[in-house]
C-alpha cells in the first residue's frame, strides 16, 4: 500500500489529507492512503527518515519545519535551495529529495503568466521566498517587495531578488504574503500598507491566506473589478506538483479543489 502524508506541527488543520484522499478515489487509486504525521520539531528529522522503511513514497511538509526539510534532504532541487525551504519530500531509492511546490503553484495559479508584468508581493517570510523567487523565475519585470519589518524585505530581495519598497506602489499584480485577514479580517487594512479604495492600482490579487471564507483583501479586490486568486487555490496547485511526482498521474484538480474548499 502506498502511502503519502503531511509533517506539521500542528498538522491537525491541513485540509492536504481531504485533497489527497479524493484525489485517490478520482482516479480509482484504491491502495493508496494519505496521512496526518504529527512531527515535533525535536522529532522532526528522526519521523522523516523513518517514513521510507514504512511505505510512505513522498511528503508535503507545513509549517514549521520546512527549512529543516530541506537540511535533512540527499538532494533538493534548484528552487528549492535558493527559497531555502522544502514543503515537498520524495523518498527515492538515491534518497529524499526535496522540492519547493510553492513556487510552480502560485504561477500554476495565476490568470496570466507573470513575464515582463509587475508585482508587488506583501510580506518577506517564508511563503514570500517562494513568492518572489517563482515571479523572477517566471520573468516578471519587476518584483517590489513590503514587509513590516523592513530589515526582512532587504534580506529577502538580496538573497533572492526584487526591490524593497516602503509604500505599495502600483503593479499588475498583487499578492499578499503575510498571515494578515486570518485571525482578524477587520485589521486587513490597517495592518497592510493598502486602502480598499485604492485596490484598482493593481489587476490581479492573489492572498495566499485561506480560511473558510474569502479573505476581506479578495473580497474588496473583487469589488474593484481586479482578478482574484484565492489561497485554497495556490494551495491545490502546489499539492498538485507532489501529488503527480509520487503517482504518476495529473492531479484531478476538481477533486483537489472540492475538497480544499476552492470558491
Ligand atoms: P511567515 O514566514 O511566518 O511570515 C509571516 C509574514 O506575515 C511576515 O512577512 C510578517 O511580517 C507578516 N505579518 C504577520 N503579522 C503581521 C501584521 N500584523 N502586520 C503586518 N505583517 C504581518 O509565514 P508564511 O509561511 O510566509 O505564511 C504567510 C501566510 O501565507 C500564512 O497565512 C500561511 O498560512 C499562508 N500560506 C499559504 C500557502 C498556500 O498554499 N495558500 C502557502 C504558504 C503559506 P514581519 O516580518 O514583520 O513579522
Amino acid at each position: 500500500m502506498p502511502l503519502a502524508g503531511v509533517l506539521g506541527w500542528p498538522v491537525a488543520h491541513s485540509r492536504s489529507p481531504a485533497m489527497h484522499e479524493a484525489a485517490y478515489r478520482a482516479l480509482g487509486l484504491r491502495d493508496w492512503r494519505y496521512q496526518r504525521l504529527p512531527a515535533p520539531p525535536e522529532l522532526f528529522t528522526e519521523i522523516v527518515r523513518a517514513l521510507p522503511g514504512a511505505g510512505f513514497v513522498g511528503a508535503n511538509v507545513t509549517i514549521p519545519p520546512k527549512e529543516a526539510a530541506l537540511a535533512l534532504a540527499d538532494a533538493a532541487t534548484p528552487r528549492a535551495r535558493a527559497i531555502g525551504a522544502a514543503n515537498t519530500l520524495t523518498f527515492t531509492p538515491a534518497g529524499i529529495e526535496a522540492d519547493n511546490t510553492d513556487a510552480p503553484g502560485l504561477i500554476a495559479a495565476l490568470p496570466h503568466p507573470p513575464a515582463g508584468r509587475s508585482a508587488l508581493v506583501l510580506g518577506a517570510g517564508g511563503s514570500a521566498r517562494a513568492v518572489v523567487w517563482a515571479l523572477l523565475d517566471a520573468g516578471a519585470r519587476e518584483v517590489m517587495v513590503w514587509n513590516r519589518t523592513p530589515a526582512r524585505a532587504e534580506r529577502l530581495c538580496a538573497e533572492i531578488g526584487g526591490r524593497v519598497v516602503e509604500s505599495a506602489e502600483p503593479a499588475d499584480l498583487l499578492v499578499n504574503c503575510t498571515s494578515v485577514g486570518l485571525d482578524d479580517p477587520a485589521a486587513t487594512f490597517k495592518a497592510l500598507p493598502l486602502s480598499a479604495d485604492a485596490l484598482d492600482e493593481y489587476s490581479v490579487a492573489v492572498d495566499l491566506v485561506y480560511g473558510e471564507a474569502p479573505t476581506r483583501l479578495l473580497d474588496a479586490a473583487r469589488n474593484a473589478g481586479l482578478e482574484v486568486v484565492s489561497g485554497s487555490e495556490v494551495l491545490v496547485r502546489q499539492g498538485a506538483e507532489g501529488f503527480r511526482r509520487w503517482t504518476g498521474h495529473p492531479a484531478p484538480l476538481g477533486a483537489f479543489r472540492a475538497a480544499a474548499g476552492v470558491r
